[in-house]
C-alpha cells in the first residue's frame, strides 16, 4: 500500500495529537516523583516526528493571526517552559505556541514541543492560571515524552514505520465518538493517552505551575470550567466520559505539597486578550474545519509545506481593516486580504485568490465594489442590466437564485446568487451580487466570490463585510 507523506503525517498527528485532559478520570496514584517511561525512540525522533506533525497540523487548522494574542500566549508558555524541572529538559526540544481559531475547548501538543491552544479554551478560562494550567499539562506530556513512550509500548518494531503502522490501526479502530473529528478524507482523531499518562501530566503540570508562580489548583479549577461549559460547542465530549472529579481531587492533593514560588500578580492582560477574542466573529468548531476540507498553508519558516497546493488561500482573518473608497464608501474587510483595483472598481482578495489569465486580472476569492451607470431607475432592472454585462465577460455565468430584498447601509437593496465557471481555474464559483442605488441614480454593487467548494468558509466574512458597508454619497 502506498501512502503519501501527508497521509503519514496525518496519522502521526492522530497518534500524537493527544489531549485527553478532559476525558479521563484518575485513579489514586500516590507517587509524585515522576520518571520517564522506557522509550525506544531517540530525542531526535521526538523532534522530527513533532515537526512533521506540526507542519500537517498547521495545514489542517486555521491559526489565529493576532500578534497581541500570539505574544501573550507565548509569554505564558515560555514562563512555564522555563520552570520545567531540570530532569525533564531535553536537548533540542523547542517549545512553541500557536492559537487555533476554533471554538472547542481544547489544546494539544506534539513531541519535541509544538503546542496548539484553541481560541475556545482561552475564551472559556476564568483567569490566566486556568489557561496556564492546560498549557502546563500539555508541556508535561511533551517533557515526559508520552507520545513516543506510548508508541513504544504499543508496537513491536522500534522504527518510525512501526509508529505509522500502529497509528493506522488506531485510526481504523473506534477512537471514541467524542474524540473523533471526521472529515472528507481528512480524518483527524484525537486519541487518548492512558489514564496513567494523564495523571502524570496532571502532576508534572501542577509542579511546573507552582515553579512558574501559578497556583496549581488553577489546573484543577479548569476542569470545573470545562465541565460547566462542556456541553454546547465542545461536541459533548464530557458526556461520554465520567466527571473529572478524581482528577480534580488528585491535583488539589498534589497542590498541598507544592509551594508557589514568586506568585504571579494579575496584570490584567488575560482579561484584555479574552475581551479581544470575544469581540471577534465566532470561530468554527474543529469538526466544521475538518468537514470544510480546506487547507491552510502555514507561514513560519522551516515548516512551510513544499507541496502546498496552488490556489489555496488562507482562511479569512477574524481581524478587519477599514478602507475608504470612491470618496463615499467605508468598508471593513479581513486584514489578510489585499486591496487591488482601479478607479472604477476595487477588489479585496486574499493572497492566492487573484492572478492573471490571458492578460486579464482574475479573482477567485474576495469581494469587489463598484459603480455602474445604468439607464434604468428601477433597482431590479438596473441589477439585471449589470448581470447581463457581467455575463458578456464570463460565459459560464448563470443566475442561481431569485432576487431578494435586503438593506445595505440602511438603503433598499437587492441580493442575487450566481454561479460561474472560472475560465482560468475551471472551477465552479459561487457569486453573490448585492446592489443598491446611489443618490444620483447610479447603481452601487458588491460582488462576493469564492469557489463553490470553499464558499461556506467565506460566508460569515462576506456577511460581516456587507454589514460594515457605509455609503455617504
Ligand atoms: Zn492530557
Amino acid at each position: 500500500m502506498i501512502r503519501n507523506n501527508n497521509q503519514r503525517t496525518r496519522m502521526l498527528i492522530a497518534w500524537f495529537a493527544v489531549c485527553a485532559i478532559f476525558l479521563m478520570p484518575v485513579s489514586v496514584y500516590p507517587q509524585t516523583r515522576l520518571k520517564l517511561h522506557s522509550n525506544k525512540y531517540s530525542i531526535q525522533d521526538d523532534i522530527k516526528l513533532g515537526r512533521q506533525a506540526a507542519a500537517e497540523a498547521e495545514r489542517q487548522f486555521p491559526l489565529l493571526r493576532d500578534p497581541e494574542v500570539q505574544s501573550y500566549v507565548e509569554r505564558v508558555g515560555n514562563r512555564l517552559v522555563a520552570a520545567m524541572p531540570p530532569e525533564f529538559r531535553h536537548p533540542g526540544f523547542q517549545y512553541y505556541f500557536r492559537v487555533i481559531n476554533a471554538r472547542d475547548i481544547n489544546a494539544f501538543a506534539l513531541p519535541g514541543g509544538p503546542m496548539y491552544i484553541n481560541r475556545g479554551m482561552i475564551e472559556a478560562a476564568r483567569r490566566e492560571g486556568e489557561m496556564a494550567g492546560v498549557m502546563a499539562h500539555e508541556a508535561a506530556h511533551v517533557a515526559l515524552r508520552h507520545g513516543t513512550a506510548q508508541a513504544t509500548k504499543g508496537q513491536k518494531y522500534g522504527t518510525l514505520a512501526g509508529i505509522l503502522g500502529i497509528a493506522g490501526q488506531v485510526i481504523g479502530g473506534p477512537a471514541g465518538a467524542a474524540a473523533q473529528i471526521a472529515g472528507q478524507g481528512v480524518g483527524v482523531y484525537f486519541l487518548k493517552f492512558s489514564r496513567e499518562y494523564e495523571t502524570e501530566a496532571d502532576i508534572l503540570g501542577a509542579q511546573i505551575m507552582a515553579r512558574a508562580g501559578y497556583d496549581p489548583r488553577d489546573l484543577a479549577a479548569m476542569f470545573q470550567t470545562i465541565e460547566r461549559q462542556g456541553g454546547g460547542s465542545s461536541g459533548g465530549f464530557l458526556s461520554s466520559h465520567p466527571s473529572p472529579q478524581n482528577r480534580y481531587a488528585r491535583i488539589n492533593q498534589e497542590a498541598q505539597y507544592l509551594r508557589v514560588q514568586n506568585p504571579i500578580r494579575d496584570s490584567g492582560e488575560f482579561a484584555r486578550v479574552q475581551a479581544k477574542l470575544r469581540g471577534y466573529q465566532g470561530a468554527p468548531s474543529m469538526a466544521e474545519i475538518a468537514r470544510s476540507g480546506q487547507r491552510y498553508p502555514s507561514e513560519g519558516p522551516g515548516n512551510y509545506p513544499e507541496d502546498a497546493p496552488r490556489g489555496r488561500v488562507d482562511y479569512p482573518s477574524t481581524r478587519y481593516r477599514s478602507y475608504n473608497e470612491f470618496g463615499f464608501l467605508t468598508v471593513s474587510v479581513p486584514d489578510n486580504w489585499r486591496k487591488l483595483g482601479d478607479n472604477n472598481a476595487v477588489w479585496f482578495s486574499p493572497e492566492g485568490g487573484y492572478g492573471q489569465y490571458q492578460n486579464q486580472a482574475v479573482f477567485t476569492h474576495g469581494v469587489s465594489f463598484g459603480v455602474s451607470r445604468t439607464q434604468s431607475r428601477d433597482l431590479q432592472q438596473a441589477t439585471q442590466e449589470l448581470i447581463n454585462s457581467l455575463a458578456q465577460g464570463n460565459r459560464g455565468l448563470r443566475q442561481s437564485t431569485n432576487f431578494q430584498r435586503l438593506t445595505m447601509s440602511g438603503r433598499a437593496g437587492l441580493s442575487v446568487g450566481l454561479t460561474n465557471v472560472n475560465e482560468a481555474t475551471r472551477q465552479t464559483e459561487s457569486i453573490t451580487l448585492i446592489t443598491t442605488q446611489l443618490r444620483n441614480g447610479d447603481l452601487f454593487y458588491m460582488v462576493a466570490v469564492a469557489p463553490q467548494s470553499e464558499a461556506r468558509s467565506f460566508t460569515s466574512s462576506f456577511n460581516n463585510i456587507l454589514r460594515s458597508v457605509r455609503l455617504s454619497d
